[in-house]
C-alpha cells in the first residue's frame, strides 16, 4: 500500500515524498481512509506508530476539500496532554503542510500571555493546545472554536490521567456539533469509551 493509494491530496503526497516517507505505517493505513470518509474515529495507537500523522494527514486534506468560515479560529484543533507532544504535533503538521501554507499555532500552558495573544492575532488552521490553557484563553474571549472542523484527541489516556477531563469536554462542548472528532490513545478502556460517548458521534473503534 502506498500513500497515494489513499487518494490523499498531492500537496500531502509531495511532503510525505520530500519527507522520505512511502509506504503507510499500520496505524495510518487502517486510520486514514476512515477518516477520510469524515467518521469519528478512536484508535489505540501507541507513540512511535505514526500515529500524528495518522490523523494530521486526514484532517489537512479535509481542509483543503471546505472553504472554512470567516473567522481567526483553527479549522483544526489538536489537544494534547503535554506541552512536549504539543510541539511535536505543531512541527508534524508544518512539515505535512507545508505546500498547503498551513498556519499554526500552538497554545502551552505555561507560556507567556503577549506572546500568545500575538499568535492569536492572525487566522490559524491548525491549533495544537493543552486543554487548562486553552480554556483560560476561551473563557477570556481570546479564542473561538466556531471554524473547527477537525477536533483531535492525542493521547487521550494520558490527558484523563493529568485530570483534563472536564476540560476536554468543556472544550468539545464549544466546537461546532457537526465536525470531525479523532481520538488516539495506548488502551481503549472504559474511560475513554466513557469519553468517547460524550464527545463523540459513532466512532469506528480501531485496535492496532
Ligand atoms: P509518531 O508515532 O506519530 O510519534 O511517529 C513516530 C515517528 O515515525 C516519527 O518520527 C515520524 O516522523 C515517523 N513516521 C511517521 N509516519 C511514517 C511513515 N509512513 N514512514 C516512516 N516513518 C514515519
Amino acid at each position: 500500500l502506498t500513500f497515494a493509494a489513499l487518494k490523499l491530496h498531492d500537496a500531502l503526497l509531495a511532503a510525505l515524498n520530500e519527507a522520505g516517507y512511502t509506504e503507510p505505517t499500520p496505524v495510518q493505513a487502517q486510520a486514514i481512509p476512515i477518516a477520510l470518509e469524515g467518521k469519528d474515529l478512536m484508535a489505540s495507537a501507541q507513540t512511535g506508530t505514526g500515529k500524528t500523522a495518522a490523523f494530521i494527514l486526514p484532517a489537512l486534506h479535509r481542509i483543503t476539500q471546505t472553504p472554512g468560515g470567516p473567522g481567526k479560529g483553527p479549522r483544526i484543533l489538536v489537544l494534547t496532554p503535554t506541552r512536549e507532544l504539543a510541539r511535536q504535533v505543531e512541527s508534524a503538521a508544518r512539515i505535512y503542510g507545508a505546500r498547503l501554507r498551513v498556519r499554526t499555532a500552538s497554545i502551552l500552558g505555561g507560556m507567556n500571555y503577549q506572546q500568545q495573544a500575538r499568535q492569536l492575532q492572525r487566522p490559524v488552521d491548525v491549533m495544537v493546545a493543552t486543554p487548562g490553557r486553552l480554556l483560560d484563553l476561551m473563557n477570556r474571549g481570546q479564542i473561538k472554536l466556531d471554524r473547527v472542523e477537525v477536533l483531535v484527541l492525542d493521547e487521550a489516556d494520558r490527558m484523563l490521567d493529568l485530570g483534563f477531563i472536564d476540560d476536554v469536554e468543556l472544550i468539545a462542548e464549544q466546537a461546532p456539533a457537526e465536525r470531525q472528532t479523532l481520538l488516539f490513545s495506548a488502551t481503549l478502556e472504559n474511560r475513554i469509551a466513557t469519553l468517547a460517548e460524550r464527545v463523540m458521534r459513532n466512532p469506528e473503534r480501531l485496535q492496532i
